[in-house]
């Protein structure tokens, strides 16, 4: 290895690479939470990217290792592979593998070196890349030939089943799915979908990415209980998911439910449905700006009703509304991570310094912020 340069896939494995394949980390524009109750959900993909270098072994090996992470080499065999058989980051991909095998599929062997410019656990999908683009590389390198349905329902298997997270499956669509330019508007239930055109710069708009650098302890605890809290309330009201409770028959719906939690877990799965499809009516007859009032409000909606979001994140909203924002919201599972701030271009950088006091003067760590731009899917790189 050279010392003082990223080490690549011929540093650390000392062969030359088949293939090299990239997934990007995700934005979600709206729809939070609803997408483990069948509803519908609106993310596009960001330009950061994982990107898996891989070469093809001649036994059964699995060899993983990531620029991101410290521990070196972890290595396994594809015919041990069982939820526990490994642990930490490396999880991930062997989950993939996991999951293919279990499907039917056979694998050869690998060795595979990741390197990732998503921020990792800031809510934006790190872990949601790291699946897909393992399994791109997998399908591709077998000549499996998954399309995208395929390659986000079996890492989402693999995260629910294997690494033990029971995510919806938001991340790993956005990171097979997305179009360049696009904002995704996927039905979870079907995972129909249409590529919606999102040119926020060409509308005189940015969209801003808030990483508050925090992520609160009690995240992966308090979203299954988001989840059992859902299932609580469609079994209440008798329907398979709360996808299934009509707006118009909301209040009717409330009343019929005697727990107080639960009867605002499902005011705000119901409600953010119905805000989806607002945006995307102002996003057909092409009114940007109309967008951002609902994006604050889902806000409220996660804040209060589903009560997800966290002192930081609440701040980032509050502070950029108040520097003349159009709107924001937390994006991701919430307790912490990333929010989305939608600006009038010339305002973006008096909303960010308004941001940026607000946390300084709370004490906060200070915000990673950027400009998001909406990208393009998993593919193929040239090597
Ligand atoms: P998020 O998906 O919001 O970034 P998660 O907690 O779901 O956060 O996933 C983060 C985990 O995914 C990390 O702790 C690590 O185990 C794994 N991970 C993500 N990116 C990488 C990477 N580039 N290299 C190794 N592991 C990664
Ligand atoms: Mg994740």
């Amino acid at each position: 290895m050279t010392a003082g340069r990223t080490p690549t896939h011929q540093d650390v494995y000392g062969v030359a690479a088949d293939g090299r394949f990239a997934a990007p980390g995700r934005v979600n524009l709206i729809g939070e939470h609803t997408d483990y109750n069948e509803g519908f959900v609106m993310p596009f993909a960001l330009p950061h990217t994982t990107v898996a270098t891989v070469s093809r072994r001649a036994d059964r090996r699995l060899r993983l290792h990531s620029g991101d992470m410290t521990g070196g080499v972890v290595e396994t065999d594809l015919g041990t592979l069982a939820p526990g058989s490994v642990t930490g980051w490396a999880a991930y991909p062997a989950a993939v593998a996991w999951a293919l095998q279990s499907e039917g599929h056979e694998l050869g062997g690998a060795d595979i070196h990741f390197t990732s410019d998503v921020p990792v656990g800031a809510g934006l999908s790190s872990s949601a890349a790291l699946e897909v683009v393992t399994a791109l590389a997998f399908s591709d390198l077998n000549g499996l030939g998954l399309d995208a349905d395929a390659l986000a329902r079996l890492s989402q298997r693999a995260e629910n089943d294997f690494v033990g997270m029971p995510c919806g499956i938001l991340d790993q669509m956005a990171s097979a799915a997305c179009a360049s330019g696009h904002v995704l508007f996927l039905d979870t239930r079907d995972l129909s979908r249409r590529q919606v055109p999102f040119d926020m710069a060409a509308a005189g708009l940015r969209l801003l990415v808030v990483d508050t650098r925090v992520k609160h302890a009690h995240a992966d605890g308090a979203y299954a209980r988001r989840r059992a809290e859902c299932e609580a309330g469609a079994a209440a009201l008798g329907v398979p998911f709360l996808r299934d409770v009509p707006f118009d028959g909301l209040d009717a719906a409330l009343a019929r439910i005697t727990d107080d939690a639960v009867r605002r877990r499902v005011r705000h799965i119901v409600t953010e449905d119905r805000r989806v499809e607002r945006v995307i009516e102002h996003l057909d007859a092409g009114r940007h700006r109309a967008i951002g009032p609902l994006l604050t409000e889902g806000h409220a909606s996660l804040r209060d009703d589903f009560e997800v979001s966290c002192p930081e994140l609440d701040l980032v909203v509050a502070a950029a509304n108040a520097a003349g924002a159009l709107g924001a919201r937390m994006t991701g599972g919430g307790f912490g991570g990333s929010a989305i701030v939608l600006v009038e271009a010339d305002a973006a950088q008096a909303v960010e310094t308004a941001v940026r006091e607000a946390f300084a003067a709370a004490g906060h760590t200070a915000p990673r912020v950027f400009g998001a731009i909406p990208s393009a899917g998993a593919r193929r790189l040239p090597l």
